[in-house]
């Protein structure tokens, strides 16, 4: 459903007049891919009869609330990377949400201090694999990825998608500034093929012959085996949980925010807190099979089926902090050139 311009003023007085409960809807701007949070939305509105309207957008939401300002007709944000949720802070269009419902179900290092977002999901940032022409425990360590053995066999997107920047300031964050130019520089000179398109389309390169590692998040994996088309791809790799030498395997968030301008504020804090609960986190689990940030939800079997690994312990604010300097080196040693 595409975005339509809410009635709130008109449904405001209707329920002053007739006393009657509030029915506007919540309207939410989407980083994330309709494919992957359509079994939420349909269950948020089976839970409260409240209609949700998304505009799907793939760059420019910060730009499109500010320009929007006070006019906007967003409620909520969900999008995925710790840097994005930062950047929207930083930008001026949240807005703080006290909730004890999102305090007691969303643990602290999965939330911001001062309230302005909510993470809902991890995922890691893993090595896909062929089955064929890479033998099992081969890759360990992000720092394997520069040996140059894999020369020419390394597929990624851009370096300066979001999930490469964070992957990037995490080896930032180990590594430091001339270890994460030289981390850089070994794996463009293994590359198969220049940066290019998304997670999946790396996995696609494996399967067709072009590389045969790969850097993507996990969920894909889950994405691709449930695509007819894909699921070949999918299923000529293997996931492989790389770790930093001194680290664990880099994580990341999906999250939401409330927008500053949210003319259903009601309706937006019914959303954010059903995303957070028990129900959307199972489904967030069985559906995209992320990591669910509350504790006692469990993993999907297919999740399970990957193996335990152990997450690194740097502080997502801390990755969202290095995001400018690992930007400029990925510009610096022209990842993408
Ligand atoms: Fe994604």
């Amino acid at each position: 459903m595409t975005l339509k311009l809410s009635l709130t003023a008109a449904l405001g007085l209707a329920t002053a007049l007739t006393a009657l409960p509030a029915t506007a809807d919540v309207n939410i701007y989407s980083y994330r891919q309709q494919e992957l949070i359509q079994p939420l939305l349909d269950a948020f509105t089976e839970e409260t009869g409240i209609a949700t309207n998304v505009a799907f957008l793939d760059k420019g939401m910060v730009e499109r609330l500010q320009a929007e300002g006070d006019r906007s007709p967003a409620d909520v944000v969900l999008t995925v990377d710790i840097s994005r949720l930062a950047e929207l802070v930083d930008a001026g269009v949240t807005q703080p949400v006290d909730s004890e419902v999102l305090s007691a179900q969303i643990p602290s290092e999965f939330r911001d201090p001062g309230n302005e977002w909510f993470g809902l999901t991890t995922r890691a940032r893993i090595v896909y694999a062929s089955k064929e022409r890479v033998a099992e425990g081969e890759v360990t360590t992000y720092e394997d990825l520069v040996d140059p053995k894999w020369k020419g066999r390394i597929c990624i997107r851009s370096g300066t998608n979001a999930y490469n920047v964070a992957l990037t300031a995490a080896v930032l964050h180990h590594h430091g500034e001339e270890g994460a130019t030289a981390w850089l520089e070994g794996v463009k000179a293994n590359l198969a093929r220049k940066p290019q398109g998304n997670d999946r389309g790396q996995v696609k390169a494996i399967w067709a012959g072009e590389c045969d590692i790969s850097l993507g998040n996990t969920y894909y994996m889950g994405a691709m085996l449930a695509d007819e088309e894909q699921k070949e791809w999918a299923d000529s790799v293997r996931i492989e949980f790389p770790t930093f030498e001194d680290g664990g395997t880099h994580m990341n968030v999906s999250g939401m925010a409330m927008t500053k301008a949210a003319p259903n504020r009601d309706e937006a804090l019914a959303f954010m807190e059903f995303l957070a609960s028990d129900t959307a986190q199972a489904i967030y689990a069985e559906a995209v099979n992320e990591f669910p940030v509350k504790e006692d939800v469990p993993n999907s079997a297919l999740v399970e089926s990957w193996g335990s690994f152990t997450p690194d312990d740097v502080n997502l604010m801390d990755i969202a902090g290095l995001r400018p300097d690992a930007l400029k080196l990925i510009q610096i040693v022209d990842f993408d050139g």
